[in-house]
């Protein structure tokens, strides 16, 4: 499980910002990863911030939600420059779905922790063909902590990195979980894929 590095700083002059990143297929908990460590900041009486592209409608506006319906209200925002505008004087920003933001989301978290900010983003790490998801790639290559989880797969039970499609479709966002996609491990994936 993932340790927290400092939680907070009292003197303000001396904190220093750094990127988490939380990655993994559909069902892998990565949400919840990111409400668990949200959840403790607010303990510790930092001031936290949650954005998410408002592209993810799935459940309610103003609210990241896992599926296990642990939420924590969340400011959705069209553009990732939107949050530098919106984070403020706030410690901690958490960014749930930040596969769906483009590439200048990694400019826009780098200027955060820059600034003293811990930034915690949460996101798939591949597409439903098991190609990476831009821009996670380069998120991942600039964090100072990656956490990769896993869900199960639902064919043959053991540890799942990859998120099924059922249906044919070939857009790359999909949104609308359950009932269209499925976690499965490297064997049943590529099995059924090719
Ligand atoms: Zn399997």
């Amino acid at each position: 499980m993932f340790i927290e590095p400092f939680i907070s700083i009292k003197n303000k002059k001396d904190k220093k910002g750094h990127i988490e990143v939380i990655c993994g297929s559909m069902f892998s908990g990565k949400t919840e990863e990111l409400i668990r460590r949200l959840n403790r900041a607010l303990i510790a009486k930092q001031k936290v911030e949650i954005f998410k592209p408002s592209i993810d409608k799935r459940y309610h506006e103003l609210d990241v939600v896992s599926h296990n319906e642990n939420a924590i209200r969340s400011t959705p925002v069209n553009f990732a420059e939107d949050i530098l505008l919106l984070a403020g004087d706030c410690d901690v920003v958490g960014i749930d779905e930040v596969q769906f933001f483009d590439n200048h989301i990694v400019h826009i978290a780098n200027v955060l922790a820059n600034g003293g900010k811990r930034v915690i983003l949460a996101g798939l790490d591949m597409d439903f063909e098991g190609k990476a998801f831009e821009p996670m790639p380069q998120l991942l290559a600039i964090a100072e902590y990656v956490t990769k989880v896993h869900a199960i797969c639902m064919k043959c039970g053991d540890l799942a990195s990859y998120s099924y499609r059922l249906s044919d479709t070939k857009d790359k966002v999909m949104l609308g979980e359950k009932d269209s996609y499925e976690a499965r491990c490297r064997k049943c994936f590529y099995e059924e894929k090719n």
